[in-house]
């Protein structure tokens, strides 16, 4: 059993991730944007102690902070949840520029910032794990075009966490990149050929059997090596 903290429980994949977690008996540092907003179903782990809500926005380095500062206890796992698909134009023939910086702000810093927050927490822990929840549609080797600024923003948060790989090798903390397969949520819609119980079933397997080989890698929800 250990102690995860999940960005984005209110909906979609953070939410089953919490849902899974909780249920298999973990406890879950969960972060909302609108904690008044946060659904009835959580009431019960938050009375037995073993889910805590957090109020965060990732592109609020100050609202990060005060987080990391209500929290005093080692954490195991970081997921890097949170995210936002982009504007409606992001194409590089017509792009929405603030749209583009909004989506690496949360996308890329965001993950960044929530790491440096609570590092303190991670190295309370033994071999602790960040884990970020990227998108297959951010690597390079992939030349699709469409939602250039959501790909971009994917494939900067790779190298983000292939550099804290890299810094945090000695402290035993093991940093990796997940694409959680086409989901379906409110951003991966209807059409997706995943469902969100399996997504986070296939991910939480998959943080389970994580080594510090595995660290700087990148990882699809069925555990199989994913191209930068
Ligand atoms: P949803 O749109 O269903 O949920 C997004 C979550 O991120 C919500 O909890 C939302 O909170 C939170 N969030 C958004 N912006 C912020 C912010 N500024 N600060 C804090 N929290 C924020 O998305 P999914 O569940 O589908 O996606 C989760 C992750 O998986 C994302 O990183 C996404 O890029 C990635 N992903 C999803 C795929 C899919 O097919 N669904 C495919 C590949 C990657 P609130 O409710 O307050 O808005």
């Amino acid at each position: 059993m250990g102690t995860y903290l999940i960005t984005g429980i209110g909906r979609g994949i953070g939410q089953e991730l919490a849902r899974v977690l909780l249920l298999r008996g973990d406890r879950v540092i969960g972060t909302v944007r609108d904690p008044d907003g946060a659904s009835a179903e959580w009431d019960g782990f938050i009375k037995n102690g073993q889910l805590k809500l957090l109020s965060l926005d990732v592109r609020d380095g100050g609202s990060i902070k005060e987080a990391a500062k209500r929290l005093d206890e080692p954490l195991h796992v970081l997921i890097n949840n949170a995210g936002i698909i982009g504007p409606d134009r992001q194409s590089t023939l017509d792009m929405d520029f603030d749209g583009f910086l909004d989506t690496l702000n949360v996308n890329t810093l965001g993950p960044l910032r929530t790491v440096q927050a609570f590092l303190p927490h991670l190295r309370r822990a033994r071999a602790a794990k960040i884990v970020t929840i990227s998108s297959r549609m951010g690597s390079i080797s992939y030349a699709k075009s469409d939602r250039i600024a959501y790909r971009a923003s994917k494939s900067a948060v790779n190298k983000v966490m292939q550099g804290l790989a890299t810094d945090l090798r000695e402290d035993g903390i093991i940093a990796i990149s997940v694409h959680p397969g086409w989901v379906r949520t409110d951003m991966g819609g209807s059409g997706a050929d995943v469902s969100v119980q399996d997504s986070a079933d296939g991910i939480i397997k998959l943080i389970d059997g994580i080594t510090p080989g595995n660290s700087g890698g990148f990882f699809d929800w069925q555990g199989k090596p994913v191209s930068f």
